[in-house]
C-alpha cells in the first residue's frame, strides 16, 4: 500500500470513511463556492439559503435588481461584489448552454471540464475543484486551507509552492480512486487535530508518516 493510500486509510479510521455522492448540482456548486470565498461555511451556507429561497430559479437571480441580490447574501460578506459576479457568471452560462444549467460538463473530460468552469470571470482552480469533485465524482482535489496545510506537513508537498500549485502537485501523487477520499480526510484531520498554528501530534495516527513530526522530534532530540 502507498503512503497516501496508508494515510487515507489510517484517518477513515478515525473520521468514518467517505462516500462520494453528489451535495447539489453543478451550477448549485458553483455559486454556492462563489459564495464561500473569504467567509466562514456557516455565513455562506446562510447566504446560499437565502438566496435560493428568495429567487428559487436561476433566471429570477439573473433578473434581479444587483443591490436586491446583494442585500439577500449580504450575510456572506463581499455582498456587492458577490452579487455582480454570480450575476456574470449564470449570464454566461445562459448565453454558452441555452440555459442556465451545466450537466453538459458531465460529457466532458476532466480537463475540458475544468478548462470551461475555469473560462468563467472569477473561477480559479480552487473553485473549479470543488464543482469538479462535488457534483461531478472526478478525481480532482480541491486544495483548501486544511488540505494544503495537512499535506506540507506530512511532507506530500513543499510548502513554498502555495495552495494555488499545491493542486497540481497534489493531483499528480494521489491515486484517482481515493482522491475524494483524501480531500474529505485531510480536511477533517486539518479542522480537528492537525490544526493551525499548533498541530496536535500527540493525537494524531500519523506521527511514523510525517515529515514535520520527524523534524519536530529530530530537533528536539
Ligand atoms: S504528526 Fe502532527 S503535523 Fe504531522 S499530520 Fe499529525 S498532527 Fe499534523
Amino acid at each position: 500500500m502507498s503512503a497516501i493510500a496508508e494515510i487515507v486509510r489510517r484517518l477513515e479510521e478515525r473520521y468514518g470513511e467517505a462516500n462520494w455522492s453528489p451535495r447539489w448540482n453543478p451550477e448549485d456548486e458553483l455559486v454556492a463556492c462563489i459564495l464561500s470565498q473569504h467567509t466562514s461555511d456557516v455565513n455562506s451556507f446562510r447566504a446560499f439559503d437565502n438566496l435560493k429561497r428568495r429567487y428559487p430559479a436561476w433566471d429570477e437571480v439573473i433578473a434581479a435588481p444587483t443591490e436586491q441580490l446583494a442585500d439577500t447574501i449580504r450575510c456572506g460578506g463581499l455582498a456587492n461584489s458577490k452579487a455582480a459576479r454570480i450575476q456574470e457568471v449564470l449570464k454566461i452560462i445562459r448565453e454558452q448552454e441555452g440555459s442556465v444549467d451545466l450537466s453538459r460538463l458531465k460529457q466532458l473530460s476532466d480537463e475540458e471540464a475544468r478548462r470551461y468552469l475555469m473560462a468563467l470571470p472569477g473561477v480559479g482552480p480552487k473553485t473549479a475543484a470543488i464543482v469538479l469533485c462535488f457534483a461531478l465524482g472526478r478525481p480532482v482535489i480541491p486544495v483548501d486551507t486544511h488540505v494544503f496545510r495537512v499535506a506540507w506537513r506530512l511532507g506530500l508537498i513543499r510548502k513554498q509552492i502555495g495552495e494555488a500549485r499545491a493542486h497540481d502537485a497534489l493531483q499528480e501523487k494521489v491515486p484517482p480512486e481515493i482522491v475524494y477520499n483524501f480531500h474529505v480526510a485531510l480536511i477533517q484531520h486539518g479542522r480537528q487535530v492537525c490544526k493551525a498554528p499548533v498541530p496536535r501530534c500527540y493525537d494524531c495516527p500519523l506521527t511514523d508518516l510525517c515529515a514535520f513530526y520527524a523534524e519536530k522530534s529530530g530537533s528536539k532530540s
